[in-house]
């Protein structure tokens, strides 16, 4: 990559863990045309895993995310069995931004995934890296390291993706059953729920969103403000509400605009 960056290639960047589905698929085709070469990697990241979570049972398809790839027009597709040798001693962490959400939920999680995104960005030095708003909080920290560290790298949001039904789009579906996946339907109902209600106080929504919820425990619904994500008490300006939830076994995230 180092290369084809001197001799004036713009590269595009979508990092991924697999098992990919249209929401990965709308990220490479949001970087396609904004670069030259376009590469996007598969690596499910054992940093970003607590103990207990499901690193090992993580889905896998390589044959089924070669042929996506190709589709999109992807140019190089990095699949690292190991992407340190074993020897690894640097950790980026980004602060305050990291403390509540999925941050609260999953100790350690941000750090794992910032540490490998810039060893990725280190590899393969893209001008311009594109993650979803799926991952909400993931992108803002994403954001922020970038800045503080000036790394070089455009970082692009893409909007999340759902199914027809609404369910936002997840490698990690594949763990529903039917009945749990009409469970999971709830996630995105509380949200929009929340979205189209008149009430001006965050404590009035998150109650009608919980009510709403069909879940065996919610980790959290919040309402934040879109950059800082500290917790709002008023929607008086633009906010963002996001839970996340377990049903059945199954960690599933999910986050709106509230404009
Ligand atoms: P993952 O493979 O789950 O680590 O996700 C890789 C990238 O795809 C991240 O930037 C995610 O935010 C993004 N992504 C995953 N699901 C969706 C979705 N439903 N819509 C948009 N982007 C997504």
């Amino acid at each position: 990559m180092r290369q084809r960056r001197a001799t004036g290639e713009r590269i595009g960047f979508v990092p991924t863990m697999g098992f990919l589905h249209a929401g990965h698929r709308s990220l490479m085709a949001l970087a396609r045309p904004q670069c030259d070469h376009l590469v996007v990697s598969i690596y499910v990241n054992p940093l970003q895993f607590g103990p207990g979570e499901d690193l090992d049972t993580y889905p896998r398809d390589p044959e089924g995310d070669a042929a996506a790839c190709i589709a999109e027009g992807v140019d190089t597709l990095f699949m690292p069995a190991d992407l340190y040798d074993g020897d690894h001693r640097t950790t980026v962490s980004v602060s305050e931004l990291t403390d509540g959400l999925c941050g609260a939920r999953r100790p350690g999680h941000f750090d794992g995934v910032t540490t490998v995104v810039a060893r990725l960005f280190g590899l393969i030095q893209p001008h311009v890296a594109v993650f979803g708003e799926k991952d909400y909080q993931q992108l803002a920290v994403i954001r922020r390291m970038e800045r503080d560290l000036q790394l070089g790298v455009d970082v692009v949001g893409g909007p999340l993706i759902r199914d027809p039904d609404g369910l936002a789009l997840s490698s990690r579906n594949a763990y529903l059953s039917p009945e749990n996946r009409q469970r999971g339907l709830s996630l995105h109902r509380a949200l929009f729920a929340m979205a189209e209600s008149p009430a001006r106080s965050v404590a009035e929504r998150i109650a009608l969103g919980m009510g709403i919820l069909e879940a065996d425990a919610v980790d959290y619904l919040e309402i934040v403000d879109p950059e800082s994500l500290k917790p709002l008490e008023h929607v008086d300006r633009s906010a963002r509400a996001l839970v996340a939830a377990r049903i059945g076994g199954t960690r599933l995230i999910d986050n709106i605009a509230l404009d």
